[in-house]
């Protein structure tokens, strides 16, 4: 018998099979809008004018080497991405009480993160992770990876295209004290719907109640409303609550930097001498899986994070992308209401937040869309802002004008 016949055909990634369909089709008005990455306004990949900056100073610099990085990577990158996040007077970084280590982008901190619990979280019972439904699909698979059960918490509310605010309190009470929630500190993907400040500080007295951990996952810092402190506000809320916590950054998005794998995991402990142990594990996980984190990427953030003027620039530049996201949103609304009249309440293309719309239609809709116009999005009805811009957003809006009505 054959050595792998057992093994059964996996279904593809959804979102890379969509970007195949897309790129297959010929049609010339096509509009692909699965894709979480951040189009300029001819459609264009955008490599930050500070990183192309960055990128040169790298290259002039005679003093680099490949040498491999510490374990717990670059730490001139982990303290300032540290500060990025958590705020430069944060009570946790002052009391010397955290501790960060590069990651493999997002995807990687949450992997380092959930690694960490499996092994030394105190679970009340079997391991579980209370994840938004909806949530990005592969934190269903990140945990499940390390035999954390996801289970759900109620977060969207499709009869109101926004956030189920009572649902999500609710299970925060109901759940068994010291349970693990994952909450997305900013533009929740895929929804754009996050808490209001009011609503977080609400969530964040229950989960002190109710004595939970917080697993934030921060992909989107400043690409939600181009500030990157506003984008910071509830974890660094939390924080100051003194809720036990950790965070998984991302530069992905904020600095364009997908295929670079850049990000860092920072676990906040009570103290600095738990903080220790807690590095001396996270380094023993992080050796057996990775050996040390890749260095380009993360001497790229350096750069941008440590020069006060490189950092001015970064700001402009997530100002950009962040303000076309929203300039989109506010056209979209305009054409719909406005101007083709489109039925419905149309209010959450302007409320949500970040790279992501729920625009609220249904699967045979969003099919509709696809098979008519040639528009790629998911099933669930979620559309990448980033994917629109001002030849294509007409297109789009007649479209999705005609499949609602
Ligand atoms: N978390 C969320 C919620 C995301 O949307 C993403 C990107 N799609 C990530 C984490 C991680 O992305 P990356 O590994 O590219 O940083």
């Amino acid at each position: 018998a054959e050595l792998w016949q057992d093994v059964p055909l996996a279904p593809p990634d959804s979102i890379f099979k969509l970007t195949a369909a897309y790129k297959a089709d010929t049609y010339d008005k096509k509009v692909n809008l699965g894709v979480g990455a951040y189009r300029d306004d001819d459609n264009k990949p955008w490599i930050l004018p500070v990183v192309k900056k960055a990128t040169q100073i790298l290259l002039n610099d005679e003093t680099l080497d490949h040498e491999y990085l510490p374990i717990t990577g670059l730490p001139e990158f982990t303290a300032a991405a540290a500060k990025l996040i958590l705020g430069a007077d944060s009570p946790a970084i002052k009391e010397g009480r955290t501790v960060s280590v590069q990651t493999i982008s997002g995807t990687g901190a949450n992997h380092l993160g959930a690694l960490f619990l499996s092994r030394f979280y105190k679970f009340n019972g079997a391991p579980k992770i209370y994840l938004s439904n909806p949530t990005w699909a592969n934190h269903h698979a990140i945990f499940k990876n390390v035999g954390i059960e996801p289970v759900e918490y109620p977060y969207y509310d499709p009869k109101t295209i926004g956030l189920d605010y009572t649902g999500f309190i609710g299970a925060l009470q109901e759940a068994p004290a010291r349970s693990v929630f994952l909450l997305h500190a900013c533009a929740h993907n895929p929804t754009g719907v996050d808490p209001t400040q009011e609503q977080w500080k609400a969530i964040a007295n229950v989960i002190a109640e109710k004595k939970h951990y917080a697993f934030f996952d921060c992909a989107y810092q400043g690409f939600a409303s181009g500030d990157l402190d506003k984008d910071a506000w509830a974890v660094r809320y939390f924080v100051e609550q003194g809720i036990p916590l950790l965070v998984c950054q991302s530069f992905a998005k904020n600095a364009g930097l997908y295929g670079e794998r850049v990000g860092a995991l920072h676990v906040a402990p009570p103290n600095k001498e738990t903080a220790e142990r807690v590095k001396s594990q996270l380094s023993v996980l992080q050796r057996s899986e990775i050996s040390n984190p890749p260095s380009h990427g993360a001497r790229l953030v350096s750069l941008i994070l440590n020069d006060p003027q490189l950092f001015g620039e970064w700001k402009r530049d997530i100002e950009t992308m962040a303000g076309r996201i929203i300039d989109m949103r506010n056209v979209l609304y305009k054409l719909l209401t406005e101007e083709l009249k489109t039925p419905g309440n149309w209010d959450h293309i302007i409320n949500q937040i970040g790279m992501f719309s729920f625009t609220g239609i249904n699967p045979e809709q969003s099919k509709a869309l696809t098979e008519k116009a040639h528009i790629y999005l998911t099933a669930n009805g979620r559309i990448s802002m980033a994917g629109l811009n001002s030849h294509n957003v007409r297109y789009f809006a007649e479209s999705l004008d005609k499949v609602v009505r």
